[in-house]
């Protein structure tokens, strides 16, 4: 049953499945976070890729378009030659310096060739003489088409008829006057010079460029960065009219690199460094967990202790405040723990007598020169007085500062009560085993003086015989006959005196010793235990004793005998008035009154007093009001103080109470010193 409370305590009342989100939930997050890292960087990757992709198209488009541009301009400034050449007004030296300035000016065109209809060179750039023959077999098919069309067009790039090289692209515009036909005006244009010229130097240096024909073979190749890496490729056809060319990039930047393993690198250092502090996290946590389990059972040790205690617990801090009490406690007082803690002096269970030894004893404890056990009274909430006993020790805390007092109570009233009962059972079981005895004695004495006095009586009914007899034979009875009888007689009431003083000694147990006795002594021999006595009902003890008492003549242990039971009488006869009118007084002083100079004894109470009733019978054996009472104690003091040569009588108290008083012969010496003692 206890383990399975520590058991329940131990798991801190949290259920299962909480403590199990407990964990997850973070790694969970951890998780999320590792792969997020992990993805940055292969997104910031693709971003970039996808840029530089998207850069080569943008700049591809760019480098298409400035081709497209040269190449119409080109057209252009060729078309107009050619339409001057057919309107008449261009021929000979100008048409030839046309021609020259149009080449020099634009470097990709290798030459400008004017074939006349049979195909013979009319003008041209070069000096060689040219005719269609010369050019390549798609071109002598583009000039007819152009001828035939009336349009110009663009060849298909190749190389000179028997040649491999260089590769060239015409472009012919047929020349016209009316409907006579005059030719083909071609420029010849250098594929290879197309891509040098017309390509900015800063595309080059970043991306291998590329021409191709139709049947994509590469037909011209400019790489000044280096090959390109096949990552970023774009192309895109140049659109030229009646000619297939397609432009194409190739970056010779390949994916990026640097970036993503410096990023994973870091990703990774930190997902370690973050794992491992997680764990020594979690390990730190365990072992808290563990040392928290350990002392929540020990808490639940001390607590289920402290619950099972009969001893009452209590708890102060140095103010005197209560910190803390336990059920056994409250039980004892009768007060509720919320109405006990926080509260500071004067406690609800301090008795309204015992007030001056609580504030006396509270001073102490602050001074720290407090005993660490004594025997007090405490109030139970119904009013009841009860003994206790503390045991009182230092609180200090885990830097060794004291911060308290704690102390334990023990309820002693069944303790005193069990004691009390005992020390009465006994004292009657002793009375009636003297009473038993003595029956038995009584007819023993019967049986035994039957017979001394039987021999004494014969022996005088025979002395008195002998007298009788002479004195009527009128003769002179010598003695010496009565003697012997007589005598015997005499033996014999011996024998009875001996056998009567032995069964006295039995019963009385010791002779009575007499001695000359100074009362101070004698009251002071008593004192203690009186005190012990009125301290335990709270009554205030106040001896007076007559300065220059004369001393007694008396037995020291009967006296004291009479002391302390009335003292004891009249105690007991305060237990139930208020406590400031528990007062017991000892007055001992000289009757002047009488001529014999007797000592007078007081014992004087504010108690119940005697009724009537009570008094008639006071001095009779066995006569008590008291449930425990014997009933023998007034009537030993009266013979006690009778066999002294004293009287015992009591009267009422004009303060309310009683008044015990007896007295003591004096005896014949001179007086003495004698001084008052005040006691509590
Ligand atoms: P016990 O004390 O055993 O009862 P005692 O002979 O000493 O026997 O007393 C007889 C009775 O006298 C008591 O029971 C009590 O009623 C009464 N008595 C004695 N002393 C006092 C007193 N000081 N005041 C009132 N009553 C007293």
């Amino acid at each position: 049953m206890l383990n399975k409370q520590l058991d329940t305590l131990f798991t801190f009342g949290i259920p299962g499945r909480r403590r199990v989100w407990h964990w997850l939930v973070p790694m969970l997050l951890v998780l999320l976070f590792l792969s997020t890292m992990l993805w940055l960087p292969w997104q910031a990757q693709q971003m970039e890729a996808t840029e530089r992709q998207e850069k080569l198209i943008a700049d591809t488009l760019w480098v298409e378009q400035t081709i497209r541009f040269q190449l119409e301009r080109d057209e252009d400034s060729i078309r107009l030659i050619g339409n001057e050449i057919s309107g008449g007004g261009l021929s000979g030296k100008r048409l030839q310096d046309r021609m020259t300035v149009l080449t020099r000016n634009n470097r990709e065109l290798s030459r400008i060739i004017w074939l006349g209809p049979q195909g013979r060179s009319v003008a041209s750039t070069d000096e060689a003489q040219i005719s269609i023959n010369d050019l390549s077999a798609s071109s002598r098919v583009t000039a007819e088409r152009a001828r035939a069309t009336r349009t110009p067009q663009y060849s298909q790039p190749a190389a000179p008829s028997g040649l491999n090289e260089p590769m060239l692209m015409d472009y012919h515009v047929p020349l016209y006057v009316g409907e006579k036909y005059l030719g083909n005006l071609v420029a010849q244009y250098s594929v290879a010079s197309i891509l040098e010229e017309m390509v900015p130097w800063w595309f080059a240096q970043d991306n291998e460029i590329l021409l191709a024909d139709g049947n994509d073979n590469v037909i011209a190749r400019r790489a000044a960065g280096g090959p390109g890496r096949g990552v970023y490729t774009h192309s895109r056809a140049l659109d030229l009219p009646y000619a297939s060319v397609t432009l194409r990039t190739n970056s010779i930047k390949s994916e990026p690199t640097l970036l993503p393993n410096l990023l994973v690198g870091s990703v990774i250092a930190l997902s370690v460094g973050l794992i491992w502090s997680l764990i020594a996290l979690w390990r730190d946590i365990n072992r808290r967990l563990a040392a928290e389990g350990a002392l929540r059972r020990q808490v639940a040790f001390r607590t289920a202790m402290e619950n099972s205690l009969m001893t009452g617990l209590r708890a102060r801090d140095l103010e005197g405040r209560i910190t803390y009490v336990n059920p056994a406690f409250c039980e004892m007082v009768g007060i509720p723990e919320e109405k006990l803690v926080g509260k500071a002096p004067p406690m609800p269970y301090w008795a309204p007598e015992a007030m001056d030894e609580y504030q006396q004893r509270f001073t102490q404890v602050l001074a720290g020169t407090v005993t660490p056990q004594h025997q007090t009274i405490f109030q139970r909430s119904n009013g009841e007085r009860f003994p206790v006993l503390i045991f009182e020790s230092p609180l200090v805390d885990d830097t060794g500062k004291q911060t308290g007092w704690m102390g334990s109570m023990l309820d002693i009233s069944d303790r005193e009560r069990v004691e009390d009962l005992n020390r009465r059972q006994q004292e009657k079981l002793e009375a009636s085993a003297r009473l038993a005895t003595m029956g038995e004695i009584a007819s023993t004495l019967a049986h035994e003086l039957n017979q001394p006095l039987a021999a004494i009586s014969s022996y005088t009914t025979g002395a008195l015989n002998m007298i009788e007899s002479g004195a009527a034979k009128g003769k002179q009875l010598d003695p010496e006959v009565l003697k012997p009888a007589l005598e015997k007689a005499s033996t014999q009431a011996q024998r009875a005196g001996n056998i009567i003083r032995s069964v006295h000694t039995f019963v009385k147990r010791r002779e009575p010793s007499r001695e000359p006795l100074s009362v101070q002594s004698l009251i002071e021999s008593v004192i203690t235990l009186v005190e012990l006595q009125a301290r335990q009902f709270f009554v205030h003890l106040q001896v007076q004793i007559d300065p220059g008492l004369p001393r007694v003549l008396a037995d020291r242990v009967m006296l004291e005998q009479v002391l302390l039971n009335l003292t004891r009488n009249a105690i007991e006869a305060m237990q139930n008035v208020a406590p400031e009118r528990r007062i017991l007084r000892i007055v001992a002083m000289l009757d002047t009154e009488s001529p014999q100079r007797n000592v007078v004894i007081s014992v004087i109470d504010q108690g119940h007093g005697i009724p009537e009733e009570v008094a008639e019978r006071l001095f009779s054996p066995f006569f008590s009001t008291k449930a425990e009472g014997m009933g023998m104690g007034l009537k030993i003091c009266r013979t006690t103080v009778e066999f002294h040569g004293g009287t015992l009588v009591h009267a009422p108290n004009p303060a309310g109470g009683t008044i015990f008083r007896f007295t003591l012969p004096a005896l014949a010496e001179a007086t003495r010193e004698s001084h008052t003692i005040e006691q509590k």
